[in-house]
């Protein structure tokens, strides 16, 4: 029997890491479906990462809406049947100009409901198509920013969601432990993106770098970790 094709969808990845690692993944070998939410930008990015082998599919998905996510899940289960990699990418507001102490809540709740919610959807959408898989991975791609050592009164929306996420990342490795779905977080350090500014130290390549070891795991390697570069980060 011919063995199955790995099937990876990265949501927000139209641009960013996100648009990186669905590019690497495609060039490894994964059918990759590079998903955005708006369609005609996914449409887009994929067309410009196609090179001849690569397989990149564009779909619609917004996080924060329970219809798209279901009509992504419909795709998948379709014209595949199951997924082995999610990218867990997509994420708002690194609300610098918030503090803890004076921050919107309305504003907090939109970003929750990407960053945190977002992945908490997706995830339950997908974890049946993932557990058809073949050594599914979870990757939820977090921030030290929402590491509890680390917290001050800063981008109180961001952090908070990033705190939430890692212990959301914890829940989830916990109750698929032994089920060969290994989920984790990680931080792709503070890279050249339109969220992380012209001034960030790494390139996209370095940022993904983090995201696709995390995708790419043996199956004896870690869940429900926190990792940076492959090495362990605090919570
Ligand atoms: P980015 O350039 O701002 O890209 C964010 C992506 O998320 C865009 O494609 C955006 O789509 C998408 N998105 C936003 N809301 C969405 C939604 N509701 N549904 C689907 N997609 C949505 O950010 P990035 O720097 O590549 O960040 C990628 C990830 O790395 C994020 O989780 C971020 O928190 C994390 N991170 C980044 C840094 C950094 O320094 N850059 C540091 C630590 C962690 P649109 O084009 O439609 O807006």
């Amino acid at each position: 029997m011919a063995a199955q094709r790995r099937i990876a969808l990265v949501t927000g990845a139209n641009r960013g890491i996100g648009r990186e690692v669905a590019r690497q993944l495609a060039r490894q070998g994964y059918t990759v479906l590079l998903t955005a939410r708006d369609l005609g930008k996914a449409e887009q990015a994929a067309a410009a990462l196609r090179q001849a082998g690569h397989d990149l599919l564009a779909q619609q998905l917004d996080v924060a809406d329970a219809a798209s996510v279901a009509r992504a899940h419909e795709r998948i289960a379709r014209d595949f049947g199951h997924l082995d990699v999610l990218i867990n990418n997509a994420a708002i507001d690194y609300d610098r100009d918030q503090h803890v102490l004076t921050a919107d809540l309305d504003r907090v709740r939109r970003v929750f409901e990407t960053n945190t919610l977002g992945v908490w959807r997706t995830t339950q959408a997908l974890l049946p198509l993932l557990r058809q898989g073949t050594s599914a991975r979870i990757v939820n791609v977090s921030s030290e920013a929402g590491a509890l050592g680390s917290l001050t009164g800063g981008t109180p929306a961001y952090s908070l969601s990033k705190a939430a996420l890692n212990a959301l990342t914890q829940m989830l490795a916990a109750a698929l432990d032994g089920s060969g779905v290994l989920v984790n977080a990680v931080c792709p350090g503070w890279v050249r993106t339109d969220m992380g500014g012209t001034s960030a130290p790494r390139s996209v390549e370095q940022g993904a770098a983090s995201v696709l070891w995390a995708a790419t795991l043996p199956d004896e390697g870690p869940t429900g970790g926190f990792f940076r570069d492959g090495k362990r980060l605090d919570w």
